[in-house]
């Protein structure tokens, strides 16, 4: 995508009122596609070279490394941000459903094999406990409530006004959203177990399961009813599909250009600066940066009234990831029993998740994600090899102690032990080549503050009205979409963020 026009002409005024994008992670590029639709004339500019941000790929050596989201759920949300842009999203993207969804497995050989039937999971469930099926059952119908209530009503509005806020407090209170996922599985299962296997989701938007709130338990529910997908050419063509969309509707990408400032004047931003002091101007204003990013960097010279540097130190931010992304040789139907999803426990659940998001401690132990798509879709790998990452949550680096240039072998090496002690002996021998992230990765790529794998943590006191706004409290103009911002971080979660965007920027007729 790189142009090699000059930067002026991509953002020449065409007689539409323009809109900047910073950032073109998924939900920058939602935002876009919106704005497009809404009328604007759109530049998106992004320090990397290709779109997706975290949903972006790097290929080596024949082997196509998806850098972030694997899962893809809710796919009406998807056809639903293309249908607002004119188009199918079925024509675009082939998604393909997974069942069994993901298997979890223990240090003594238990197996919790997650799978769209609930008889199936009924059946699972026993097998671990059987008095806890009727904890399931009841377990799902509370996920489906918080799922009308939190996903689907204020999840896709904007929550920007206090008042709003207030109004649903007896709601929260009534679903008693102060209690934790972990606490609200521990009270309909249990066995701990049981209790892991129903409350690790957050961590897949960053969350410590012990005190994001339990409306986070939406996730089974939404698992159950629009299954478990896999976009077939990985999120990272999906993300290439987003962009196409954008240039479609006349909008421009500015690749490997890092914006330096937003430019505000009069309490109006109107405008950015790129590195190198090149300075575009705009009649809206949207960050996909971290919200964090956006205003201890991009805004450091403008005065704030709420996220001032101090507000901004105090902010809990979710843990990092150590990723460790693997291509191998000659392995394709070998170690038969390892799927695209696997979940590795450790010996410690709740111990561990206290180590990482409240000590900020590197455990000896640990736990793990295995994703293998070679076995979905041929197209990641050669004939006859596959690819893998396997990603460990670890703290972010506002904690102090890991240095991590020098622990990364280490940590590698005892991952590399586990993964072929309980899953895939021999692996070492087969593995071609090779790629790791750690938190540092995530500071310096993605430009995420602590190095942060999803932004701000999603408390109860950092969500909705209590999260960055949508709508810049800072300076108007301003937008802000992408994880830090409301509702929060995963792929479903940006893209309702662009939805939310769509309600609060104006229609580009009106605008000039
Ligand atoms: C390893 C991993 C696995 C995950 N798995 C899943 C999953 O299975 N399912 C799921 O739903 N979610 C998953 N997630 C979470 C999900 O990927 C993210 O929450 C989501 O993609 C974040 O999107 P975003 O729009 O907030 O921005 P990002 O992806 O963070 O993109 C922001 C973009 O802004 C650019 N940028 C930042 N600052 C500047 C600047 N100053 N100038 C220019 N450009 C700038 C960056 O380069 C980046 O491209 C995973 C995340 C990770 C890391």
């Amino acid at each position: 995508m790189t142009r090699l026009e000059p930067i002026e002409s991509l953002h020449a005024a065409d007689g539409r009122p323009r809109a900047l994008v910073i950032g073109a992670g998924l939900g920058g590029l939602a935002a876009a596609m919106r704005l497009g639709a809404k009328g604007y004339a759109v530049t998106v500019i992004d320090k990397l070279d290709v779109p997706g941000g975290r949903g972006s790929a790097i290929w080596q050596e024949g082997h196509r490394f998806d850098l972030g989201p694997t899962i893809v759920t809710v796919p009406q949300l998807y056809e639903e941000l293309w249908a607002a842009c004119g188009r199918d999203f079925h024509q675009d993207v082939k998604l393909k459903s997974l069942d069994p969804f993901y298997e979890i497995r223990w240090p003594d050989g238990t197996k919790f094999v997650a799978q769209h039937d609930t008889d199936k999971m009924r059946a699972e469930v026993a097998k671990i406990e059987p008095r806890d099926v009727a904890g399931f059952d009841r377990f799902l119908r509370d996920s489906e409530e918080r799922y009308w209530f939190g996903f689907e009503d204020l999840g896709r509005r904007p929550m920007h006004k206090l008042w709003d806020l207030i109004k649903v407090l007896p709601r929260f209170a009534w679903l008693r959203a102060d209690r934790s996922v972990y606490a609200h599985a521990k009270r309909r299962f249990r066995n701990d177990k049981l209790r892991m296997a129903f409350s690790f989701h957050p961590l897949f938007i960053g969350g410590d399961p012990c005190h994001v709130t339990s409306m986070y338990i939406l996730v089974s529910y939404l698992e159950k009813q629009f299954g478990v997908h896999y976009a077939m050419g990985g999120i990272a063509g999906m993300a290439r599909k987003m962009a196409d969309i954008v240039e479609g509707q006349g909008g421009a990408f500015l690749m490997n250009t890092q914006v330096s400032d937003i430019v505000v004047r009069n309490g109006r931003a109107c405008g950015v600066k790129l590195e190198g002091g090149l300075e575009l101007s705009a009649d809206v204003v949207v960050s996909n940066a971290d919200a964090g990013h956006t205003y201890d960097t991009l805004m450091q010279r403008a005065p704030k009234r709420r996220w001032t540097p101090t507000r901004l130190k105090r902010t809990r931010y979710s843990m990092s990831l150590f990723v460790w992304y693997f291509g191998t040789k000659g392995t394709r139907g070998k170690w038969a029993d390892v799927g695209h999803h696997t979940i590795l426990n450790g010996p410690r659940y709740t111990e561990l998740l206290n180590d990482i998001f409240m000590k900020g401690k590197l455990a000896e132990d640990f736990s793990l994600y295995v994703h293998r798509p070679s076995v979905t879709d041929p197209s990641v790998a050669p004939d006859g090899d596959d690819t893998f990452y396997v990603l460990s949550p670890v703290p972010h680096l506002g904690h102090e102690g890991v240095d991590w240039a020098e622990e990364t072998a280490r940590y590698k090496a005892r991952v590399l032990k586990v993964l072929e002690e309980q899953t895939m002996p021999g692996l070492g021998e087969h593995i071609v080549t090779e790629q790791v992230f750690t938190p540092d990765t995530f500071r310096d790529r993605y430009l995420s503050p602590r190095g942060a794998g999803f932004s701000i943590e999603p408390r109860i006191l950092q969500s909705a009205w209590f999260r960055p706004h949508n709508i810049s409290e800072e300076a108007e103009g301003l937008y802000l979409v992408g994880a830090g911002t409301h509702p929060g971080a995963g792929v479903p979660g940006v893209i309702s963020t662009a939805e939310v965007l769509g309600q609060l920027v104006p229609d580009a007729e009106t605008v000039r």
